[in-house]
């Protein structure tokens, strides 16, 4: 059952620079995906390819069935309510609370004009609550997103991908400015997202003991092209 197909995908920048050189990969619903390669790999750009952050050169991009490089505005609108991004810098709003932040993961839901509005209705805050219930952070939900720590903001980045029901998350070295204590709390969070809820989770890393540790599968990527692509177990000291 295949979520995402992503075949001979290429991205050169408009610098020259090839970031992603025939890269082709399936994820089955409910895999733990981890990528793994050094600084400059292509990573980010192959995570910013899936989401339509930027545009691929050549190559296709399925999801669900979806040709994303050719969906229409409205094909584009229902895509991106079911892909939630991580990034390494929490992207939270900084001066409003962590529940808004929250509340903000479930726009993509709203009209443009209530949203803009911050309104949200009772069913929606009850279930961000029970979120931040969930992710440890009941006790946090009134505080302004800058009064807590890296760690905690990473938890609500979570807790606002979770409140769009998305299908596949996508984080971009979620841990990656993170003390390796609450880096492991953030990977057991996104672990226990894909085993309990089935969200498939593609996760960008650059730590290859945190990636055997978690992932069902790691893919390792090195100037642009895949050079693994194999289970924990397989990945070996000189792959
Ligand atoms: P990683 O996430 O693995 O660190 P990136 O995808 O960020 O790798 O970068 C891959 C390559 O593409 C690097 O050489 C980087 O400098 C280059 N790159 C990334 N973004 C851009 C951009 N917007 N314009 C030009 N080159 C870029
Ligand atoms: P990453 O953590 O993914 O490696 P970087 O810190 O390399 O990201 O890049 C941060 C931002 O700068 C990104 O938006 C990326 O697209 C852009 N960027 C990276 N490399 C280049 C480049 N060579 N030319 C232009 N923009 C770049």
């Amino acid at each position: 059952d295949r979520l995402l197909e992503v075949s001979r995908l290429n991205k050169t920048y408009a610098d020259g620079t090839a970031a992603l050189r025939n890269v082709s990969f399936d994820v089955r619903r409910g895999e733990f995906v981890v990528i793994i390669g050094p600084s400059g790999a292509g990573k980010s750009t192959l995570l910013r390819c899936i989401n339509r952050l930027v545009d691929p050169t050549e190559g296709s991009i399925r999801f669900g069935g979806l040709e994303t490089t050719r969906a229409g505005t409205r094909q584009m609108r229902a895509f991106r309510r079911e892909v939630g991004m991580i990034f390494q810098g929490f992207n939270l709003v900084q001066r409003v609370t962590v529940l808004r932040n929250v509340l903000h993961g479930r726009l993509g839901y709203m009209n443009s004009l209530t949203g803009a509005l911050g309104l949200f209705s009772g069913k929606d805050t009850e279930e961000a609550k029970k979120i931040l219930q969930r992710i440890g952070l009941a006790e946090q939900m009134y505080k302004r997103a800058d009064e807590l720590s890296g760690g905690q903001q990473q938890r609500v980045s979570i807790a606002r991908a979770l409140s769009q029901r998305p299908k596949l998350i996508l984080a971009d070295e979620p841990i990656a400015s993170l003390d390796p204590v609450t880096s492991e709390v953030i990977m057991q969070h996104l672990h226990a997202i894909c085993d309990e809820d089935g969200i498939t989770c593609l996760v960008n890393l650059h730590q290859v003991h945190v990636a055997k540790k978690y992932a069902t599968r790691i893919i390792g990527i090195h100037k642009g092209i895949v050079v693994f692509d194999g289970t924990p177990d397989e990945l070996t000291e000189d792959t």
